[in-house]
């Protein structure tokens, strides 16, 4: 373990906010604190695991890592197709196996910023860092991940992942990967950058924004996606966090701090919810808690599909800042 200073505006001085231990993955029962710099309201966990004892935190089943079968990932995409078609939600509502798969698949539409760029860009030069195998890019699910954008005829498409076993998997397909920020050449210029959730799980976010000044192209865009530390979910529970793996909770203000700090301007930001953290935080959240008087968001694992379809659609008309994840565009 590590205590560590802001790595925003170098602040020692901080202030208690929550404590959380990983009831989300189940690595640990050790309680982790999360504070905010007195300067600038960075959020950070601190103490927090240093480099080398982070990987133990990661449980084997962490499936980003792993790549999906391509029968699964049809049965994936179908699965969403039902997630957001009325007919469907009412249809599924009463089978409780299937119910619940489909509640964590309710999303709202949020056009990939990425592809349109690359469709209009073939030639471009992409680099996403922190992408696993390649083959799931999050929210955007198979389209947007790095091999599908190798299938829609980008060819000059980096990655940078930890993971060997990960780092194998996208040599075979064609993507050139780095181990880390130093093993990139100075002089290799991007036209597009991007960090899905990943910025969060990093030690030093400064880094990468100083990499995204250094080898971002004029004209060219980066992408963050990262946790709303603002969104209604952590304002309601403030405790609600993905320690220790989340090492940064990061909100639009900090961000706008960072780009300011390194050059970079910020295009737009966004943010959005779906019913699916809320109902899958109440489902894991420590059941210490449940009871009568419980105090976190166990009550949202209680929900129906049906009422789910419709909480999506309520949840779309927060305030722009208020939604539980950020969608941060970046340019030079
Ligand atoms: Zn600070």
């Amino acid at each position: 373990m590590e205590a560590v200073h802001c790595d925003l505006c170098g602040q020692k001085d901080a202030r208690f906010e929550a404590k959380q231990t990983d009831f989300m993955h189940q690595s640990t029962t050790e309680v982790f604190s999360v504070v905010s710099c007195t300067t600038c309201d960075l959020h950070y966990t601190n103490p927090r695991p240093t480099e080398s004892e982070i990987g133990q935190y990661y449980v084997g089943s962490y499936s980003f890592h792993n790549a999906p079968s391509q029968l699964k990932r049809y049965i994936d995409e179908l699965l969403y197709f039902f997630a957001n078609h009325l007919f469907f939600v009412y249809l599924f509502n009463w089978i409780p196996f299937v119910r619940e798969k489909l509640i964590l698949r309710i999303r709202p539409t949020i056009a990939d910023p990425i592809r349109e760029f690359l469709k209009k860009n073939p030639n471009a030069s992409f680099m996403d860092i922190g992408c696993g195998a390649g083959e799931h890019a999050h929210f955007w699910g198979h389209r947007g991940s790095v091999t599908g954008y190798r299938r829609m005829g980008v060819k000059n498409v980096y990655a940078m992942e930890i993971a060997e076993k990960a780092r194998e998997s996208l040599r075979e397909k064609g993507v050139t990967p780095f181990k880390s920020l130093v093993d990139v050449p100075a002089d290799l210029k991007l036209d597009v950058i991007r960090m899905n959730w990943s910025l969060e799980h990093v030690h030093r976010p400064s880094e990468y924004f100083q990499f995204v000044r250094q080898h971002l192209k004029p004209g060219g865009l980066c992408l963050l996606t990262i946790p709303n530390n603002d969104g209604i979910l952590y304002r309601m529970y403030p405790d609600c966090l993905e320690l220790p793996i989340h090492l940064y909770h990061f909100s639009p203000d900090t961000i706008h701090k960072y780009a300011q700090k390194h050059g970079l301007v910020v295009q737009k930001t966004e943010t959005f919810s779906y019913p699916g953290s809320f109902y899958f935080n109440g489902q894991v959240y420590p059941s210490r808690r449940d009871s009568e008087n419980a105090s976190g968001p166990q009550g949202f694992a209680r929900m129906s599909l049906v009422e789910a379809y419709y909480f999506n659609r309520v949840l779309q008309r927060a305030g722009n800042h208020l939604g539980n994840d950020l969608i941060v565009l970046l340019t030079v």
